[in-house]
């Protein structure tokens, strides 16, 4: 048996084989609707199709004016009107002195001016007179800015160009897009999007004391294909895989779940083998323990398995086990993961290692795990030794965040576990953490 690695020698792991599943990414590029593309990562650069904005763009309703002169508190002429999206007319001079153009958000600033005088900012009067037969060309209108009021070459506008030049780089390959991204490639006029594809993961929990959860909710009728199992007391269900499911949704992949292996060698490995066979990676909940029937590392070693790490001075998630299947004459080789069987400790070392690993299949540059700094509101003991990851309450409606450790009954604490939103990360030289303290977070 290999004594168990620290923390932060099994993320040294989990980075080298990511970044080496990362530089031999091979995957082919697929087109997506870019509605659909939102937590895809994308598969080729996005250039900006040409100068954004592509016009000077007007940023407040107002008038379009030479700012110089607004300097003495005049009257300007009003000499026309432009609404968004309309061209200033091909024939049409530039704006000359002391003349103005009636202007909305989004418009493009006419030739001439450089500036625009908000409309909250400007008083609008009629000149001229009105008791002539030809009222209507003889008047005109006015506009005059505030007394006081100065305005400097460029206000309310956005210079062309000034966001991105055409052919500029907007978004680089290996970007999960976000909305923000999304967006960001619609304003470029794109519709559809290049994306690698989504990295597919078979999911095999292990116990026999497991139990498929087949209940509907009360009142509800069950899907027809659907068997009840009924639930003798001493059994529990089958909840790790439905975590991992989920977990593997929310993180871009495309989970595999089989039905849970029973603790016996020939079973173990029939189910092993399916699941290699099914997809790149494989994530086993269970069976990794030093108990007698801790049976997922003699099945895999008995395939050849390599492993990069059996335990870790963790908690929760101490017995996490993670190495790679050599090929066979029909699949590559196979990387897998034996994610403990508690609840909690299954989805830590998720989110901790397997997500790290994920990212690289599916291309993403620069993931980072996602921590936080929060302050600590009560004093927590524990013995060190471990790297500890324990369930907590990050409350952020304050100013400064503040996070509460949740009271839990263990690694196997569901409930406990869904009532946090995070996880204090106490080193493993640590025995105490004091009320106040900054202490990082592992976020959900
Ligand atoms: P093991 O790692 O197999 O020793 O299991 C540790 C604990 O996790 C035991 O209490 C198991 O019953 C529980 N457990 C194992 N697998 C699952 C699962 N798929 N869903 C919920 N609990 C599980
Ligand atoms: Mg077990």
């Amino acid at each position: 048996m290999v004594a168990p690695i620290s923390f932060a020698e099994a993320c040294f792991h989990v980075a080298a084989h990511s970044a080496a599943i990362l530089s031999a990414n091979a995957f082919k590029a697929r087109h997506c609707d870019l509605l659909r593309a939102l937590g895809r990562v994308l598969a080729a650069p996005v250039l900006a199709d040409r100068d954004q904005p592509p016009f000077p763009r007007v940023t407040r309703d107002g008038f379009a004016v030479r700012a110089e002169d607004i300097a003495s508190a005049t009257p300007l002429r009003v000499v026309g009107q432009l609404r968004a999206g309309e061209p200033w007319p091909p024939g049409n001079p530039p704006l000359a002195a002391g003349e103005a153009v009636e202007i909305m958000t989004g418009a493009a600033l006419p030739p001439g001016a450089d500036a625009v005088l908000m409309v909250e900012h400007a008083r609008e009067t009629l000149a001229g007179s009105i008791d002539d037969s030809s009222a209507e060309a003889s008047q005109h209108r006015s506009v005059t800015p505030q007394v006081g009021r100065t305005l400097t070459a460029g206000e309310n506008v956005v210079p062309r160009g000034s966001e991105a030049r055409c052919g500029e780089l907007l978004l680089e390959p290996g970007t999960r897009l976000g909305p923000e991204h999304i967006a960001l490639a619609a304003s470029c006029g794109l519709r559809s999007i290049p994306v690698f594809p989504q990295p597919r993961v078979a999911i095999l929990a292990t116990g026999d004391e497991l139990v498929e959860p087949s209940l509907p909710w009360p009142g509800f009728e069950p899907p027809a294909n659907q068997e009840k199992t009924p639930i003798q007391s001493h059994q529990i269900y089958d909840s790790n895989s439905f975590a991992l499911s989920a977990l593997l949704r929310r993180a871009g992949a495309i989970p595999l779940r089989q039905r849970p292996a029973l603790d016996q060698l020939d079973d173990l490995a029939d189910c092993i083998r399916q699941g290699l066979d099914a997809a790149p990676l494989l994530l086993l909940t269970g069976g990794v323990s030093r108990g007698k029937f801790d049976l997922v590392e003699d099945v895999l070693a008995s395939m050849g398995a390599e492993f990069f790490f059996t335990g870790v001075t963790m908690q929760p998630g101490k017995p996490v086990v993670f190495g790679r299947v050599p090929a066979t004459a029909t699949r590559s080789p196979r990387y897998f993961f034996g994610l403990p069987g508690n609840p909690v400790s299954a989805m830590v070392t998720f989110r901790l290692f397997v997500q790290p690993v994920l990212a690289a299949m599916s291309g993403e540059q620069r993931w980072q795990p996602n921590m936080a700094l929060a302050r600590l509101a009560a004093d927590l003991r524990v013995k060190p030794g471990l790297t500890r990851f324990l369930p907590a309450h990050l409350d952020t409606s304050q100013p400064v965040a503040t996070v509460t450790a949740v009271r839990t009954q263990g690694s196997g604490d569901l409930a406990a576990n869904a009532r946090a939103n995070c996880y204090v990360i106490v080193p493993d030289n640590c025995d105490v953490l004091a009320t106040d303290q900054i202490v990082q977070v592992l976020l959900r």
